[in-house]
């Protein structure tokens, strides 16, 4: 039997998906994405159901929060998709609020005819500790830019202190400090980047 492109996806380490021209999810490894939907229910229910079926389609961006982030990594993937940078790598955090986790992402292009029109889209996580709950890991996360709430880094998964400060009057700290110095609990957040990693993914440009 010949190996199928399918075969191959499912064969894969990591959560792996094809994407079109347009960042539309065309193809799922199976195995690994079953298991990373059914180790992270959806924070927000009504965000998004994450059966395959579902995510089939859609562009990948929609599964990111927060507006910088949206428009950073849209900018990244296509410029793997016009030639101008052989590829995406960014090691980042995903945290469960009892898990630590370190994930690597790799968006790199799939070539036929010689002609770029589809991306392969890989995140392996590569190290997950367990530690006790860090609650703001499961809060649910705004899918839009919300400086006057708790913002949360989503490359270092530090927290902008002072919550609601402006940008450049706040600092990035870890999200243990941030209960160390009282912060409360958190019923939403939202995602961004700071200036730190914002600085790193503009370099990768
Ligand atoms: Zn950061």
């Amino acid at each position: 039997m010949p190996v199928t492109q399918q075969n191959m996806l499912d064969a894969m380490d990591g959560v792996v998906m094809v994407l079109d021209a347009a960042l539309r999810i065309k193809q799922v490894g199976e195995p690994n994405w079953v298991r990373f939907r059914d180790d992270n229910p959806p924070q927000d229910p009504t965000a998004f159901e994450r059966s395959k079926g579902s995510v089939l389609d859609r562009p990948i961006t929609d599964f990111f929060a927060g507006d910088a982030v949206r428009a950073t990594f849209t900018n990244l993937f296509n410029s793997v998709l016009r030639g101008a940078r052989p590829l995406v790598r960014i090691d980042y955090r995903c945290d469960a609020p009892t898990v630590r986790r370190e994930m690597r992402l790799a968006v790199t292009p799939i070539a036929s005819d010689g002609q770029m029109h589809h991306l392969l889209y890989q995140s392996i996580t590569f190290r997950a500790q367990p530690r006790p709950a860090v609650a703001l890991f499961g809060a649910a996360v705004t899918e839009r830019d919300d400086d006057a709430i708790l913002t949360l880094c989503a490359i270092c998964a530090r927290v902008a202190w002072p919550v609601g400060a402006p940008t450049g009057a706040r600092e990035w700290i870890e999200p243990t400090e941030y209960y160390r110095r009282d912060g409360g609990d958190v019923a939403m957040i939202s995602h961004g980047f700071c200036e730190a990693c914002f600085a790193r993914l503009k370099d990768e440009d």
